[in-house]
């Protein structure tokens, strides 16, 4: 399988447009440094049947950078998308409605999710106008994968946070997971994780048997929400484990022989100026920051 990062940016993107911190300035006059929403496209053993993990406000710009995903060749519409969730969250879903030209938007996501997008978002009702939303259930790891474009998918599960639009919505640790994909003809498996709450016994296990893992960067320490004023709680407090420090990604991945890539980028991160030494930091435990457009083949 090939894996296209389309975007590595958490919420609000690099820069976010109401922000003029170093990192959102840099990005303005370094064009090269901007990065939009995490997702990340799959392309199985049919080239042409390529899908999605996480849409969103980036979606359909991220479909026409890259000659793969655009439609044709002729006059033919791209009929079909196919697109994965790890959460229900905004800027992971919200591309789901700029996807309305397709005649068929299929879904899969866990239970909670697909209940937040259709009752609370109300993504039925808003999008049967213009297209068919067909919803498939995510199965949970260690059950029977759903096979997607011949990749065989199934999510780890993380953590009960809930958007904000859901915060009353009940508990179920399905609310955010990492995504597995097993490419049965090569025998590869990748796991795409952009938002991770604690490093549970489970999701070790995955990664270590993993080929390719994508981590949550959104924070490079805990304290960096409360230090840089974006936040009254830590990053870990506000459900992304923090890169370095005790406890962080960082010396979990390290010692992992998959290729271990950080994505989800939140702007205050130093990460995003590619001068900071926190790379070089990474690059002595062998680990990589994804850029948007990386491919990557498995
Ligand atoms: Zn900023």
């Amino acid at each position: 399988m090939l894996l296209l990062t389309l975007g590595t940016a958490a919420g609000g993107g690099v820069p976010q447009w109401n922000c003029a911190c170093p990192g959102c300035s840099g990005a303005r006059a370094h064009p090269d440094r901007r990065r939009t929403h995490d997702s990340l496209a799959v392309l199985g053993p049919d080239p042409s049947s390529w899908f999605l993990v996480n849409a969103g406000p980036d979606v359909a710009d991220h479909l026409e950078a890259h000659t793969a995903l655009r439609p044709g060749p002729g006059d033919e519409r791209t009929p079909v998308v196919r697109v994965l969730l790890t959460d229900a969250e905004l800027d992971h879903t919200i591309g789901l409605l700029r996807l309305r030209e397709a005649r068929n938007i299929e879904v899969h996501a866990t239970a909670p999710v697909r209940q937040a997008l259709r009752e609370r978002l109300a993504l039925d009702t808003t999008l049967t106008p213009y297209t068919t939303l067909s919803w498939h259930d995510l199965p949970q790891a260690g059950e029977k994968p759903t096979d997607v474009a011949g990749i065989e998918v199934s999510a780890v599960h993380l953590s009960t946070k809930r958007p904000r639009y859901a915060a009353d919505a009940p508990e179920d640790s399905g609310w955010v997971v990492a995504v597995r994909l097993h490419d049965p003809v090569r025998g590869s498996t990748a796991l795409y994780a952009p938002a991770l709450a604690e490093w549970s016994e489970e999701f070790g296990e995955e990664a270590a048997a993993a080929d390719c893992v994508f981590v949550d960067g959104t924070f490079w320490d805990d304290e960096e929400p409360r230090r840089l004023g974006i936040s009254a709680r830590t990053s870990t407090g506000m459900g992304h484990l923090p890169i370095e420090g005790p406890g962080g990604t960082a010396e979990r991945l390290a010692p992992l022989p998959a290729r271990c890539l950080y994505t989800h980028f939140n702007n205050t991160n130093p990460l995003v100026d590619p001068s900071a030494p926190e790379h070089g930091i990474l690059a002595d435990r062998g680990l990589e920051v994804a850029q948007d457009g990386m491919v990557i083949e498995l």
